[in-house]
């Protein structure tokens, strides 16, 4: 019987799974997708994160694969409204990593296959599970067919659909906002450099993160919304964006240099409860957040990390119960926090009537330059 399953080889299954197969334990990850995910979803990791996956030994590759942002700029209407400096949030990382999703992937998976060239199964994905209080049996379908495999603990980290969340019938709490995002990847051609921006415009945000290879992410606020009578489908296309980013930034981008054009809308879902007997909910399958805030993948990694030394005194016959209560307590209030400093984000998005814009982007002029409330931004924006 192994130690732990851990279903999803995502980011976060896979950062947990290189966790215990460094503490020597027996872990199978059951992933479903034959190969890689290619879609490059988050790019921020944060101060704390980094701390988190050089426990694994993957954060100094990263670092010398991504962009180091230290500074992020806030502009209106072509005026520098505000700046803020990560050089204060973190004594060893003072900034914020940008690297594509599927790259921060491949690293954790080259780690995982190092420690054990076995543990991660592709492929496989998991139909069933049955907690009998002692150990858990799981389900799986692969292409030589159904099978069981037995382990005495079981943590899903199977994502915003989660299959495990379902069968389990964990209760969660969703809301879902009407405001639609179009992301895309275009040579950089500004002078930004290796500084995020942010367009605090009346027409809707617009914001501009820098990724390696001289390539900066766009991420536009769609007028409208798709149900709502005016949205703009052509908005969705390229040129679309790369129109939407010249009206209201004044930056050309190149159209024909993208190579990543994505839609997306934002929901917070939270799960009552992480933990379910011999089975943990982490990551996406117990919280997600609106990509706005650009901490659900920080906030998986987070969890995982929290959830080990549990794990361990679970496995020695140390846990309590109670262990595991404050645990799953701590990581949903920092989910909260998450998915509050995300509401905060898209609010700042919307479009603003031109009295109310001025106004607005005065104030943040204001509160930024007072060093206490800019430092403390800073710290919000970087998980600390
Ligand atoms: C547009 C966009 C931008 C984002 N930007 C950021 C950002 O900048 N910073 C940030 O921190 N986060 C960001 N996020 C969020 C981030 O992408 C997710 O929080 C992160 O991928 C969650 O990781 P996970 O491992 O929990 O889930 P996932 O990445 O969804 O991985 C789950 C895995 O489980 C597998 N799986 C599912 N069901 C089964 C099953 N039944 N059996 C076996 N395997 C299964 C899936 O194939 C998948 O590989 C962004 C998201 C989006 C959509």
């Amino acid at each position: 019987m192994l130690d732990v399953v851990v279903v999803g080889g995502g980011p976060v299954g896979m950062f947990l799974a290189a966790l215990l197969l460094q503490h020597g334990m027996s872990v199978r990850i059951l992933e479903q997708r034959s190969e890689p995910n290619t879609h490059s979803r988050a790019i921020g990791i944060h101060p704390p994160s980094l701390e988190a996956l050089d426990g694994v030994g993957v954060a100094s590759g990263l670092i010398a694969e991504g962009v180091r942002i230290r500074r992020g700029v806030a502009i209106g209407g072509g005026v520098e409204l505000a700046g803020m400096s990560f050089d204060s949030v973190s004594r060893r990382y003072p900034f914020v990593l940008s690297v594509p999703q599927a790259r921060t992937e491949a690293a954790l998976e080259r780690r995982v296959r190092e420690l054990d060239g076995g543990a991660l199964l592709r492929g496989a994905t998991v139909t069933g599970m049955h907690d009998d209080g002692s150990s858990v049996a799981v389900d799986v379908l692969t292409a030589g067919g159904e099978s069981r495999i037995h382990a005495s603990l079981a943590v899903a980290a199977d994502g915003v659909r989660s299959t495990v969340r379902q069968l389990l019938e964990a209760p969660a709490r969703l809301k879902v906002y009407r405001d639609r995002y179009l992301m895309g990847d275009f040579a950089d051609s500004t002078a930004f450099g290796p500084d995020a921006a942010l367009f605090l415009e009346a027409a809707g945000i617009v914001e501009s993160f820098p990724l390696p290879g001289g390539v900066r992410r766009w991420v536009a606020r769609l007028p409208g919304a798709p149900a709502v009578a005016g949205a703009d489908p052509e908005a969705s296309t390229t040129g679309g964006l790369a129109r939407i980013v010249l009206e209201r930034t004044g930056v050309a981008v190149d159209a024909g240099t993208n190579s990543m054009l994505s839609s997306f809308g934002a929901r917070t879902r939270m799960v009552e409860r992480m933990v379910h007997g011999r089975v943990t909910l982490i990551g996406d399958a117990a919280h997600e957040i609106s990509p706005i805030g650009g901490q659900g993948m920080n906030l998986g990694w987070l969890d995982a990390a929290d959830l080990v030394p549990f794990i361990l005194r679970r496995l020695a016959g140390t846990g309590r119960e109670r262990d595991f209560r404050s645990f799953e307590g701590h990581r949903l209030r920092a989910a909260a926090t998450a998915a509050r400093q995300a509401e905060i984000n898209m609010a700042l998005g919307r479009p603003l009537q031109r009295p109310w814009w001025t106004v607005r982007n005065r104030l943040i002029g204001c509160a930024a330059g007072v060093p206490a409330v800019n430092a403390r931004v800073a710290a919000r924006f970087t998980m600390h």
